[in-house]
């Protein structure tokens, strides 16, 4: 076997993409609408004591998977139901659910996994594994770099694992793995974690149909953790194909959006002025250099994703039902030229919106105008919407211009909307009153983040061809799915968020007009909107003004608010959804609303430490 180790080396070759997955059949039930609501779950995270009491639930979680239906990834709302049915047989209290569940998605996917070869694999384990005290080991931007010096038995699992041929990593947090995937590296996960890590991954990686197999470590103590080693053992060695793929997946798919801007991007857009190794353009190559490169790096390529699955979906559904190994999924240079068009009016408005809002972070670097000035950011900005107009316009002669024309008006339309928004945000930051109803904070939220959502939809069913079924159906849909992300997006604000490199409430110090705070000044009594009015007009002292804020938001109880809103946002969606025909469409607007929309539990008193995105270097052999 060859072995095909992580090399620890600075590099941008695995470009940055994510993201993670259900649907429903026409011979399935009706669907059940989802009651979700953000709650702490360290209730739900116990792991049973003894290993008897473990493996009686492991037998009893394989035996309920072989009853259920594998075409589909599961979502977390089944998993969870799944996990109370092998509770309530073994008559077992609900606070080993999240350990049951994770048994269950291990049996789940285990044929699927164990059908993968081992250099396509990973091997995650925990850096809470190691001997505490006496590891030589250091830290690097892929994790713990084990020395293999015995003390553990991180050494044992890393050596036997990279004979076979898997790449190791030995740290947490799903974003770094998923990229890995993303990137077409490896197709299936073998992870050793904690409860809290594993339930993070349920929604990034189980339900994009990733296959894996999870080992729970005994505690979530994050040191000198315990598992059933024999539980990885199991699986490590263990290799058995399977004849076909028994769920579908969106991996390809996403890879396949992944691929316009790494493999194809040069092929699709060629330069005109400058080269893709420029170290110093010219002046007169300087501008197209920072838009390729703007292009080309960073942002999880959602958009584009969206219009290749559109696409996929009414047009027999390849990509979905092809198995991880549809490397080559094809689609026309005309398709992929719109899906990337798309990304470049993306691309181009966060540029000048860097800028109005004077942000620092942008996929974890710089923003353009922070990096060069305000004026080039312009320029740069222009020039990407430029690109996207000679991306659609070389489509036109494969598409047609009918169709051309039409996904051109929709971007136009989602170009103005966007600047509608953007603008009534401005304006309101300018003033000094507070009159902000959350209607003028949801309907700023409609403007500013639906339109894409709905260009990139239109454009991927447009393509193909007639999309009046659907002509009310998109932009309601992503209405709804654009205002919740939006809200979700103000709930996280107050978390901070490692990989943008945000702090904790920067939204609200900079008066960004966000559902939170129309929500607290609808429900503030006189001596908190005095309080409200004093906070927005300070402009020293950030961290005291946040933490007032948080106070009243609390006493407003505007984040439990938000949180209905949210829900409401995802049932309206998931009503719109069950609407849709066909049945691939279906499940993909039903991905994305679990995406997009995804419930971080635990989300404002989570601490789980996870790795920043970095870019990494895999061996492909
Ligand atoms: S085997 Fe590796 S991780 Fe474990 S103590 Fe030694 S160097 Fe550290």
């Amino acid at each position: 076997m060859s072995i095909a180790p992580i090399e620890r080396q600075k590099s941008d070759s695995i470009p940055i993409a994510e993201t993670s997955r259900d649907g429903l059949q026409e011979s399935a039930p009706a669907p059940q609408k989802r009651k979700r609501k953000r709650r702490s779950t360290s209730h739900l995270k116990f792991v049973p004591e003894t290993l008897d009491e473990r493996e009686r639930i492991k037998l009893e979680a394989e035996r309920y998977a072989e009853t259920l239906d594998k075409t589909k990834p599961f979502t977390r709302v089944e998993l969870e139901k799944w996990g109370r049915d092998v509770l309530d047989t073994l008559d077992l209290p609900e606070k080993f659910l999240g350990f049951t569940s994770v048994l269950i998605g291990n049996f789940f996917w285990k044929r699927q996994f164990l059908s993968i070869p081992f250099e396509r694999r990973m091997l995650l384990l925990p850096h809470c594994l190691k001997h505490a005290e006496g590891c030589p080991a250091e830290y690097d931007e892929f994790g713990l770099d084990c020395e293999k010096c015995g003390a553990c038995s991180i050494a044992d699992y890393k050596v036997r694992a990279e004979q076979l041929g898997y790449k190791v990593l030995v740290a947490e947090g799903s974003p770094i793995v998923l990229k890995i995937i993303v990137g077409g590296y490896i197709d299936g996960i073998l992870g050793v974690a904690c409860l809290n890590v594993l339930e993070k991954a349920i929604d990034k990686v189980l339900i994009a149909g990733v296959p894996s197999y999870a080992v729970p470590l005994h505690s979530g103590d994050c040191k000198n953790t315990t598992l059933d080693e024999s539980w990885v053992w199991d699986v490590l060695e263990e290799y058995e194909p399977l004849p076909e793929p028994e769920t579908t997946s969106y991996l390809p798919l996403m890879r396949s959006a992944n691929r316009i801007f790494d493999d194809d991007f040069d092929r699709l857009l060629p330069r005109v002025r400058s080269k893709n190794d420029d170290e110093k353009p010219s002046p007169l190559a300087l501008t197209e250099s920072i838009a390729y490169d703007w292009l080309a790096n960073g942002g999880k390529r959602f958009r584009p994703f969206i219009t290749l699955a559109a696409y996929d979906a009414v047009t027999g559904a390849n990509g979905l039902n092809g198995g991880l190994n549809s490397e080559q999924l094809a689609f026309p240079d005309s398709v992929l030229r719109v899906a990337m068009s798309i990304e470049a009016f993306h691309k181009a408005s966060l540029v000048h919106d860097d800028i109005e809002d004077d942000d620092m972070y942008r996929y974890g670097r710089q923003t353009l105008h922070r990096q060069y000035d305000i004026g080039t950011a312009i320029n740069v900005g222009d020039h990407l919407i430029g690109l996207g107009y000679r991306l659609l316009n070389s489509a036109r002669t494969d598409l047609g211009a009918d169709v051309a024309c039409d996904v051109l008006d929709r971007m136009a339309a989602a170009h103005v909307k966007l600047c509608d928004g953007q603008g009534a945000e401005m304006a309101w930051q300018s003033q000094t009153t507070a009159d902000l109803s959350p209607l003028d904070a949801l309907q700023i939220y409609a403007l500013k983040t639906a339109p894409a959502f709905e260009a990139a939809l239109y454009a991927g069913l447009r393509m193909a061809g007639d999309t009046s079924n659907y002509d009310e159906m998109i932009p309601a849909f992503c209405r709804h799915l654009g205002v919740g992300f939006q809200i979700l997006n103000d709930l996280k604000d107050w978390q901070g968020d490692e990989n943008n490199k945000l702090i904790s409430g920067q939204d609200a110090v900079s008066m960004r007009p966000t559902i939170l705070l129309a929500l607290a000044f609808q429900a503030a009594d006189d001596r908190q909107k005095q309080a409200l009015s004093e906070i927005m007009q300070q402009e020293n002292d950030d961290q005291s003004r946040i933490e007032r804020l948080r106070q009243i938001f609390l006493d407003t109880e505007v984040f439990d608010k938000a949180d209905a809103l949210v829900e409401k946002s995802r049932i309206r969606s998931e009503a719109l959804a069950d609407e849709v025909e066909p049945e691939e469409l279906r499940q993909l607007l039903y991905f994305l609303i679990d995406t997009v929309l995804a419930p971080e539990t635990n989300q404002r008193d989570d601490e789980e430490p996870s790795l920043p995105l970095v870019p990494l270097t895999i061996n492909p052999q």
